[in-house]
């Protein structure tokens, strides 16, 4: 068939197992690198990406493979999302593909996210290579690497290949692997369409781009499509692949991953996971387990200087062209005036989403404390959900709070069990199970999202010296007995500090908010009270202490360029607080709450 010399794949692994290494490797054994852009991980081309080490965007790219018998084949390696923020989309990734590499560190062996990834793409029946990566590495142990694979993935040891991304060493092997061991894809070229967005971006001239993988007929320029979850229709107006670059081309038949732009306006009308087909001849079922995109982290944005109120709407306005998971309305806090609710597909998401306000427009922004969404029955029966802790209700007026909640995965070894054990029961954790892994030990917790969005992954990292590594996916609602606790400056309530709490938590965690408040909010010439209080009773108080005139005058001595720099210093200080009477609150009182004790 046309698409017999086709092999679609991705690599998945653990952070820092090596992907993005080995991606580079690959592509320079295929020769797509010339020297001139030759850098390291062509795949990761955000900015953000680069520094943070992260993929956001499942960039693709088409590859041609000479075997040593003369037969060419193409290969579209489909990078996907190293985060669980974005487990969603890749998901989305891999169902676009045949078979994944599924890399594992010769000298860490299988961690959670090499778990869970490895059963994303079995629940997307897709062919596992293992790899086992990194054997250049004095620590290495490729063999026990294998069996690991096999113990807990119940992938046989002997199915691994072995590599090094960084010396090249096994790549070869690698690339035998994919044709043999992975399937070509299936699908009628002559069916009517079926394509599945796996990601998109949004292009100024061109409007939304796709990035497709056809399963079933055939997409030409002049085409008529549709989306199958809202009806939509648009004409085609170019498709092509990827280069990386975009390349243009005449048509996409079944079995092939590509791009469409269609002059799609909206990335909200062409979702990640939602199916394309044509609107004449539309298939029957589109490709299953499509999900809206949908925040599950809030957090209030607010300009430090009012002025820029509308800079940052329109800065908002054009990420959000750019990325249908992120939402943001307006919102209006009595503490920090007109600003935005945020939503986010997690706590990474938020951290990008922000810094590029700051990088790319040149805003300065005070964050609240990101939370999760409360659904609340308030005793006339009315259910509502709340992102905002501001607008949460009085104790009197609810019947019931329910809660996300999470499975959480851990991998450790096995002498650190005992103290995680008791990390997660102080989170609330509920065990599952727990796995017997050699001398490492798999833990199954389901969590409320909550307890964990915050500080919890440094302190499982710190405890375990490292060691442990987590993975998770959310898994719904349920009851919790929680508290709105208010924080008071000065003897005023700062509505846009309120934190909702687990009842058993009130105590330690206003204890914590108002420690570091007092640590973090500048002296002033009289003492200042802050407060965590709850219905009206105080439940903790600190007091930031009035200035000592000897600290101003140490200040202003020494010379000149100490003196400049401090001024500096100051300024960019001053420019992310907020000033409540003549008491100036800086943006890390705003995540007092984050804080590890
Ligand atoms: P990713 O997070 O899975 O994309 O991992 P990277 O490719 O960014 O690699 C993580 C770290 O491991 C980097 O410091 C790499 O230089 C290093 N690394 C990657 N592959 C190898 C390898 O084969 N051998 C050795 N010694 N180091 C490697
Ligand atoms: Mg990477």
């Amino acid at each position: 068939s046309r698409t017999s010399h086709i092999r679609n794949f991705s690599i998945i692994a653990h952070v820092d197992h090596g992907k993005s290494t080995l991606a580079d490797r690959i592509l320079e054994n295929l020769g797509a690198m010339g020297e001139r852009d030759k850098r390291d991980q062509t795949l990761d081309t955000l900015e953000l990406e680069r520094e943070r080490g992260i993929t956001i965007k499942s960039t693709p790219i088409r590859l041609q493979y000479t075997r040593a018998d003369g037969e060419k084949y193409t290969f579209n390696l489909i990078d996907t999302p190293g985060h669980v923020d974005f487990n969603y989309e890749v998901s989305r990734s891999l169902a676009a593909c045949e078979g994944v590499l599924l890399l594992v560190d010769a000298s860490q062996g299988v961690e959670a996210q090499t778990i869970v990834n490895a059963y994303l793409a079995i629940d997307s029946n897709l062919e596992i290579i293992p790899v086992v990566n990194k054997i250049d590495l004095p620590a290495a142990d490729p063999e026990g690497a294998a069996q690991e694979l096999e113990d807990v993935i119940g992938i046989p040891a002997e199915d691994a290949v072995f590599a090094s991304g960084k010396t090249g060493v096994g790549v070869p092997n690698i690339l035998e692997a994919i044709v043999e061991r992975i399937p070509p894809p299936a699908g009628d070229p002559d069916a009517p369409l079926k394509a599945l967005i796996f990601d998109s971006f949004y292009d100024a001239y061109q409007g939304v781009i796709l990035f497709i993988r056809v399963l079933e007929g055939t997409l030409k320029p002049k085409d008529k499509i549709m989306m199958f979850s809202n009806g939509k229709s648009f004409d085609v107006d170019k498709v092509g692949t990827f280069s990386p670059a975009l390349v243009v081309g005449d048509e996409l038949i079944a079995g092939s991953v590509g791009w469409v732009a269609a002059s799609i306006k909206d990335i909200h009308d062409a979702q990640v996971g939602d199916t394309i087909t044509g609107k004449e001849n539309p298939t029957t079922e589109p490709f299953p387990g499509f999900k809206p995109a949908q925040p599950v982290v809030f957090s209030g944005l607010y300009p430090t200087d009012t002025e820029d109120y509308r800079k940052l709407r329109e800065a908002l306005e054009k990420l959000k062209l750019n990325d249908a998971a992120f939402s943001f309305e307006p919102e209006t806090s009595e503490a920090l005036g007109f600003g935005f609710r945020c939503g986010f597909l997690g706590l990474l998401h938020a951290e990008i989403i922000q810094e590029r306000l700051e990088r790319e427009y040149d805003l300065d922004l005070i964050a609240t404390a990101p939370a999760v969404v409360y659904r609340v029955t308030l005793t006339n029966g009315e259910v509502f959900e709340t992102q905002n802790p501001a607008e949460f209700p009085t104790r009197d007026r609810i019947q019931l709070v329910e809660e996300p909640y999470i499975k959480l995965s851990i991998m450790l070894p096995e002498d650190y069990v005992g103290t995680v054990m008791q990390l997660l029961q102080e989170r609330r954790g509920v065990m599952q199970t727990m796995n017997y892994i050699g001398k490492r030990v798999e833990l199954l917790y389901e969590v409320p999202f909550a307890e964990i969005l915050y500080d919890f992954h440094d302190r499982l990292k710190s405890i375990s010296r490292g060691y442990a590594s987590m993975d998770y996916e959310q898994i719904g609602y349920r009851d919790g007995d929680l508290r709105k606790v208010d924080i008071m400056v000065n003897n005023e309530v700062i509505d846009a500090l309120a934190v909702i709490v687990h009842e058993t938590k009130t105590y330690g965690l206003g204890r914590k908010i108002v420690d570091k408040m007092a640590e973090v909010i500048p002296r002033q010439m009289f003492p200042v009270p802050v407060q965590a209080v709850i219905g009206g009773k105080i439940i903790a108080r600190a007091t930031v202490k009035a200035y000592r005139k000897d600290v101003l005058a140490k200040c202003y001595g020494g010379d000149i360029t100490r003196k400049k720099k401090l001024l500096e210093k100051q300024k960019k200080g001053r420019a992310r607080m907020k000033q409540f009477g003549t008491v100036e609150v800086p943006q890390e009182a705003f995540l007092a709450v984050l804080s590890t004790e």
